[in-house]
């Protein structure tokens, strides 16, 4: 059995693959490009979940089973934001630096710093398909820091503290991240539905 990853993030395939094996030992994960697929696809929608079908349904229009992620950082005190702009929170598409300045700066006079990495994983299938199209959500919860620690992973790491490790996610080893991560959790969630519908 063959999935079409939305991504062009090869780390991102290879997480999903070594977690998605571990219950379908001959499952191949390959990216949108591996298979010829070039869309261009408009991530319009207003939930992780319905950008990630967004992403999952572009490919399966092309026959195949498609599987798509979409995650970002979703903060109490500012009611869930930067939430689905969490790449363009700053204005400009994946700048960390400025995200996470902008982000402090719209939390400095803020207590309450409950925050939430949040990942959602939409499968959807070829028209015909006896399955139907689902979606999971994971989540990592922890707080946010007054200011960056650690200069490990990516985004809003080092300033997501997680109460388990005392340290922020720019400190911990991508095991220590890989393992309690909302990508994780949601992966696991997805490959546990995966199976229990396709009965495998
Ligand atoms: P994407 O859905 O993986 O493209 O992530 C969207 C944005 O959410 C990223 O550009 C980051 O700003 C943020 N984000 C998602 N996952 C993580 C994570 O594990 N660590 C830090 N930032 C993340």
């Amino acid at each position: 059995m063959k999935i079409v990853f939305a991504s062009g993030n090869k780390h991102k395939i290879e997480e999903f693959g070594a977690i998605i094996r571990k219950y379908i030992p001959d499952i191949e994960v390959v990216s949108m490009k591996d298979v010829g697929i070039s869309d261009d696809i408009v991530e319009d929608g207003d939930t992780f979940e319905a950008n990630a079908l967004i992403k999952a349904r572009a490919v399966s229009a092309h026959g195949y089973i498609g599987v798509a992620d979409d995650s970002g950082l979703s903060v109490d005190a500012l009611g869930g934001a930067p939430g689905i702009y969490s790449a363009r929170y700053a204005g400009e598409h994946g700048n960390d630096k400025k995200n996470n300045a902008k982000l402090l700066e719209d939390m400095k006079d803020e207590a309450d710093r409950s925050c939430a990495f949040v990942s959602a994983i939409a499968c959807a299938f070829p028209e015909g398909s006896e399955y139907s199209d689902f979606t999971v959500r994971g989540e990592c919860r922890g707080t946010l820091l007054y200011e960056e620690r650690g200069c490990g992973g990516f985004g809003y790491d080092p300033l997501f503290f997680v109460e388990k490790y005392k340290k922020t996610f720019g400190e911990l080893l991508p095991q220590e991240k890989n393992e309690i991560s909302h990508r994780a959790v949601a992966t696991e969630l997805f490959a546990k539905k995966f199976c229990e519908m396709l009965g495998i």
